[in-house]
């Protein structure tokens, strides 16, 4: 197929322009993302250096050779610095324009690159260390997990590989091709792939953006903001999970119920800041004393709740113990003012083959209020005993209620 290089050029600068644009879009309509602000501007630059690139013969080489250059150095720099500022690092300005003025320096200082060869080796070179760069951030950046980042990392690398390849550094390798034939073949690979890619890394670095934002929507809607632990939603969601494993496994597991002590004077006395240091404090105390396949989550309030897997009664009872006791030492002295936090915890056992999660509640509650009732600062495992005692005082209530209602109609 003959290539026409005006028509590649006209393609090329309008989609180039196009998915600037695109971009931009995407981040005015979500501007939480400005990395998509910084991706949309190098596309924009990337289709200004190729409009230049055109002027080739009509414009002095000033213009439509450094110049355009320098432009197109900028615009990697550009998708790189995107993705530092994706990883909420901040962009290096002197790095952003450090290709630019190395290219203009070198190639009008240095006679080493007077040769065509040499000033190609030295744009690829710039290149690749730009978009080698960008993959590097993106792989940095793993620890938060996109399913979109790999293949931006596969596609960065194997584009500046490929920009490597062009150089006549490729000349010296043993495998390099030589023939005019070959050289043909290759330059249109080459132009194809650089449009090809630069749809593609649009379109990625779009997807990962979204991805962010989705996974942001999801944590926010599961975990409570103070204390970053699970909301009762996602407590609720993840005890379900663990009892489906349970019914397969037949392991038993302790439900700790924990409700911090005079927790409205702590308030009062020290201001609500204090206090929601205090709740803070509680929740990094209690998952330092946890492992990963228990499960902690905020109930509300100062209510919190633990589900500590394969736990029989002492194993659930000596953990909520430790939790008690760091928290009452981790949380006596809170930013210098003599707080004195303490927790009161109710502990519910699940049989092997039963995980009722709602009985295991009341029953944790019902032990919960006996350590309340008992002096606080301490922990009670439910007991049968306990729950009869409880109906017995409501049936109890429930009785004086009725003449008293009776004696204020009379
Ligand atoms: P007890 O020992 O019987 O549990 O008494 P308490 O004071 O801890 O219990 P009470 O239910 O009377 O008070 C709970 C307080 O928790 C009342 C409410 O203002 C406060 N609270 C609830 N949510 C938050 C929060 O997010 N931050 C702060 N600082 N306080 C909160
Ligand atoms: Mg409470
Ligand atoms: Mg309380």
């Amino acid at each position: 197929m003959a290539l026409d290089v005006n028509t590649l050029f006209l393609v090329t600068i309008y989609v180039e322009a196009m998915l600037g644009l695109l971009l931009l879009f995407a981040w005015v309509q979500n501007s939480g993302i400005h990395a998509v602000a910084w991706w949309g501007c190098a596309h924009l630059l990337r289709a200004a250096s190729i409009v230049l690139f055109g002027m080739y013969g009509s414009v002095s080489d000033a213009i439509s050779i450094d110049l355009a250059n320098a432009i197109l150095f900028t615009a990697f720099a550009l998708t790189w610095s995107g993705a530092r500022v994706f990883n909420g690092r901040a962009p290096e300005p002197m790095y952003i324009v450090g290709g630019a003025i190395l290219w203009i320096l070198l190639t009008h200082t240095s006679s080493l690159f007077e040769s065509l060869d040499a000033k190609v080796l030295l744009a690829s070179g710039i290149i690749c260390a730009y978009t080698w760069a960008t993959a590097y951030e993106f792989w940095h950046g793993r620890g938060e997990p996109l399913v979109s980042r790999w293949p931006a990392i596969f596609m960065l690398f194997a584009h500046g590989a490929l920009f490597l390849l062009r150089t006549p550094l490729a000349q010296v390798l043993p495998w390099s091709p030589s023939s005019q034939v070959f050289d043909s073949v290759w330059l249109t690979v080459l132009s194809f792939e650089a449009l090809l890619f630069t749809i593609a890394i649009a379109f990625i670095l779009l997807a990962m953006a979204k991805e962010r934002t989705e996974m942001r929507h999801k944590t926010a809607a599961l975990i409570d903001p103070l204390t970053g632990i699970a909301n009762r939603r996602a407590f609720l969601e993840d005890v379900m999970v663990m009892a489906k494993r349970q019914q397969v496994e037949h392991r038993p597991a302790a439900v700790l119920l924990a409700d911090l002590d005079h927790f409205k004077s702590i308030n009062d006395r020290f201001g609500h800041a204090v206090g929601d240091r205090v709740l803070q404090i509680f929740a990094a105390t209690a998952c330092s004393k946890l492992s990963s396949a228990d499960l902690i989550g905020r109930l509300g309030g100062e209510e919190f709740v633990i589900v500590v897997y394969d736990a029989g009664r002492d194993q659930g009872l000596a953990i909520a113990e430790r939790i008690r006791m760091a928290f009452e030492d981790t949380a006596s002295d809170v930013e210098g003012r003599s707080v004195g936090g303490t927790v009161s915890m109710g502990v519910a056992i699940a049989d092997m083959n039963l995980f009722d999660i709602p009985a295991l509640l009341q029953q944790s509650d019902e032990a919960l209020y006996c350590a309340k009732e008992r002096g606080r600062n301490r922990v009670e495992v439910a007991s049968l005993q306990m729950v009869l005692d409880r109906a017995n005082e409501a049936e109890a209530e429930a009785g004086h209620a009725t003449p008293r209602v009776a004696a204020n109609a009379a």
